[in-house]
């Protein structure tokens, strides 16, 4: 499984995914034409066009794609009059095929209520669209803070091994944030290091691992003292603690 890493618009990630042994490409989120099919002519096909959710920065390129390529386009069912063009409607835990690749269907609303994750357990790789980023978490826009902590912690569950790839560059200001709450964190201050010297060089901070994630990303240190402390919030429920994070940084 090969993943190509494409830039969109000012902060977009769409991510191509070659299966080499049966020759099938496959996009996730094609945010725009015109960058993507850069990448997708190398192939002189596209054979599917998976979508993490409705938001226009995801699946703009959906149809212009699909009328070039013939493309099939996967989307979850609660939104299929939302994702333009689909063809494949996907269920909450269903297991799907791309070529020799599987992929699960992880529920995750909060940022929108049918937004979803593509895990490929056996590559060890999961494609979060919105709801978790490298450092951060997706703004509340459909969901309430429940369903999004709830939905944080699916992926929080998943081998720690896991790559991570999201739909947005956004790990500068998210570390910001995190640094701001967490100052003493060491693995944070190490990655920061790391993040600088990538995007001083132009490169995605993308992908990251769950288990830095975990380490270093605020949103899923909920359960930790060390936060509760910062906030000044001891007695708090992990859920109210995500809660006033997450208020914290839409005011960030
Ligand atoms: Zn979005
Ligand atoms: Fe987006």
């Amino acid at each position: 499984m090969k993943i190509e890493i494409i830039s969109c618009l000012s902060d977009n990630y769409s991510y191509l995914i070659h299966e080499e042994k049966s020759n099938i490409v496959s996009i996730i989120d094609p945010s725009e034409f015109d960058a993507c099919d850069k990448v997708i002519k190398k192939y002189k096909k596209l054979d599917n066009i998976l979508n993490t959710h409705h938001h226009a920065d995801h699946v703009d390129g959906n149809l212009r794609l699909k009328e070039k390529y013939n493309s099939k386009i996967f989307g979850f069912v609660k939104d299929k009059n939302r994702i333009p063009g689909i063809d494949i409607l996907l269920s909450d835990n269903g297991f799907y095929k791309i070529g020799n690749l599987v992929f699960k269907v992880i529920f995750v609303p909060g940022h929108t209520s049918g937004h979803i994750a593509f895990h490929f357990e056996k590559e060890k790789i999961v494609f979060t669209g919105d709801t978790l980023f490298s450092l951060g978490c997706g703004r509340v826009f459909e969901g309430t803070h429940e369903q999004m902590f709830n939905s944080i912690n699916k992926l929080k569950n998943l081998d720690p091994e896991t790559s991570l790839y999201c739909g947005h560059e956004y790990t500068k200001k998210n570390l910001e944030f995190c640094l701001d709450i967490d100052t003493h964190n060491s693995f944070l201050k190490k990655k920061a290091l790391m993040i600088n010297s990538k995007l001083g060089s132009h490169q995605p901070t993308i992908p990251t691992t769950l288990e830095e994630e975990l380490k270093t990303n605020i949103f899923l240190r909920c359960d930790d003292t060390t936060i509760k402390k910062a906030l000044k919030l001891e007695n708090s429920t992990d859920q109210e603690i995500f809660s006033k994070l997450r208020d914290l940084k839409d005011n960030f």
